[in-house]
């Protein structure tokens, strides 16, 4: 590919949208390049996701636009489904430090990683860049033809409305609240009570009920295992029955057929139930509320469209950039990466293709996508990939490909919750894997390819 014109070396000033694990990394790399940066924060803390909040939504399915959204789906006794050397960045690793973060277990709490980032903010000085209690309403830009001028506009919580100007803004805010429900006949008069997993926190309502989990997905197995010690029954429905252990009182089935208004449930391959509760385990929808883009960029069957490289829409290339969209893959090396990525770009030391260039090569990522069989709401998910794109990437930067520990680290943790019995994550030898004395690339051919999130 031919690439655009150099650029000379410059310095921007950039608006990073989000403190969560992304928006912090993508500050700590613009402003090693040189750039100005504001972070943006609607929430009091850094973290994103991984601050837990007790609070659930109005409407647990998330479907009242007017509700109050809570930002994180974390809920009380989760713990990473990566171990620890996969869960940090490639030059700040998620190591214990004692006394600050450490968990001992190989999977830590979600406490750990919040913890971490938190550590990470403070060691990089990105905390004293981030505006906290700002949240970002609108991004634009401020004159046609000038891809180098945007407006931000946020409101604080006392409901003061600003803008500022801006050359670059940068999209981390996260990809876990916006519930993608699942659909089936009968659903809105089903007489049970639903949520979305994005309102699950602790399994004390669901004692003594009958629970249907949709989705096999980490959250839907995750839940479906929390809520099994107090629960009467717990059923998974979902496309592919996994090799989930048999555990009692836990029961998998096909994905449901319909639901009838007296609380019965019927499944695909014909079998029924009668249920109190269902928890949609069913992913979620990429949601950025406040781009106002004309068109340019937009959301398709959940494919954030069109960007070159996960990361770019061609046409605004490089002044609007999204660090954090891919999925099913180690999210802390990719963030990093891509925001060594966008940084460079931004200060000319690494061109990008032509805008013609970048089109083409997004549109004949669709051509192998639907080639392959994928659903377009799967666009963005790399696992099958085999980290063709972490080292795409790590060679855009001169950086040699990823360690191979970490693809089969990865691998092989992704496959576990489906084989092994509760105490899985603590069975984890992190040494072994790291020193390559364990396999796991073959398990990346056995991975699960119809799961949500
Ligand atoms: P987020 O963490 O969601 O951060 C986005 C930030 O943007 C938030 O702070 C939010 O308040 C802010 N924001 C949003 N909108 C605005 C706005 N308009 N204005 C200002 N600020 C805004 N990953 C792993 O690697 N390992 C795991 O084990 C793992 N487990 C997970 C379990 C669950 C239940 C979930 C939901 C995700 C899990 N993930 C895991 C993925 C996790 O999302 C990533 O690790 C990472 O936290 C993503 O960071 P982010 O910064 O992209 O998004």
């Amino acid at each position: 590919m031919h690439k655009k014109k150099a650029m000379a070396k410059r310095s921007v000033k950039a608006a990073v949208i989000g403190a969560g694990m992304s928006g912090l990394i993508a500050a700590r790399e613009l402003r090693r390049e040189g750039h100005r940066v504001v972070v943006f924060e609607k929430g009091s803390e850094v973290g994103g996701t991984w601050v837990y909040d007790p609070r659930v939504e109005s409407d647990p399915l998330g479907l009242d636009p007017g509700r109050e959204v809570i930002h994180s789906s974390m809920y009380k006794s989760l713990r990473t489904n990566l171990p620890r050397p996969i869960m940090g960045f490639l030059d700040y690793p998620c190591d214990a430090k004692p006394g600050v973060w450490d968990d001992p277990r190989p999977f830590p709490g979600h406490e750990e990683v919040l913890r971490f980032l938190q550590g990470f903010a403070a060691d990089s000085g990105v905390v004293e860049l981030v505006r906290f209690g700002h949240e970002v309403v609108r991004v634009e830009q401020v004159a046609k033809g000038r891809n180098d001028e945007w407006v931000v506009e946020w409101r604080t919580r006392d409901g003061e409305a600003s803008a500022e100007a801006f050359e670059a803004v940068v999209v981390c805010n996260g990809k876990y609240t916006e519930p993608r429900l699942a659909e089936f006949p009968g659903r809105s008069t089903w007489r049970g009570e639903q949520i979305h997993s994005h309102n699950y926190r602790i399994p004390e309502p669901y004692k003594d009920k009958i629970v249907v989990i949709i989705g096999n997905g980490p959250s839907g197995i995750d839940i479906a295992k929390d809520i099994l010690h107090v629960a009467k029954e717990v059923h998974l429905a979902s496309r592919e029955t996994t090799k989930l252990e048999i555990l009692e009182g836990l029961f998998q089935h096909s994905p449901i057929n319909h639901a009838k208004e007296d609380g019965k449930i019927v499944f695909q391959d014909g079998s029924s139930i009668y249920a109190d509760a269902i928890i949609h385990c069913s992913g979620y929808k990429y949601h950025f509320p406040f781009l106002r883009m004309n068109g340019i960029v937009n959301v398709e069957d959940n494919c954030v469209a069109p960007l070159y490289q996960h990361v770019f829409p061609p046409a605004l290339a490089p002044w609007l950039s999204f660090i954090g969209v891919p999925y099913r893959t180690i999210a802390f090396v990719v963030s990093e990466l891509q925001s060594r990525w966008v940084a460079k770009i931004l200060s000319g030391k690494i061109l990008l293709p032509s805008e013609e260039e970048m089109t083409s090569s997004v549109h004949e990522y669709y051509h192998r996508i639907e080639a392959a069989g994928w659903p377009k709401r799967h666009t963005h998910r790399l696992q099958l990939e085999k980290f063709d794109y972490e080292n795409w990437l790590a060679g855009e930067l001169g950086l040699t490909p990823l360690e191979k520990w970490r693809q089969n680290m990865y691998f092989t943790s992704v496959s576990l919750p489906m084989t092994l019995g509760e105490n899985w994550r603590d069975t984890w030898d992190a040494e072994k894997w790291m020193k390559g004395e364990a396999g796991g690339e073959e398990e990346s051919d056995k991975i699960n390819c119809t799961s949500e999130c």
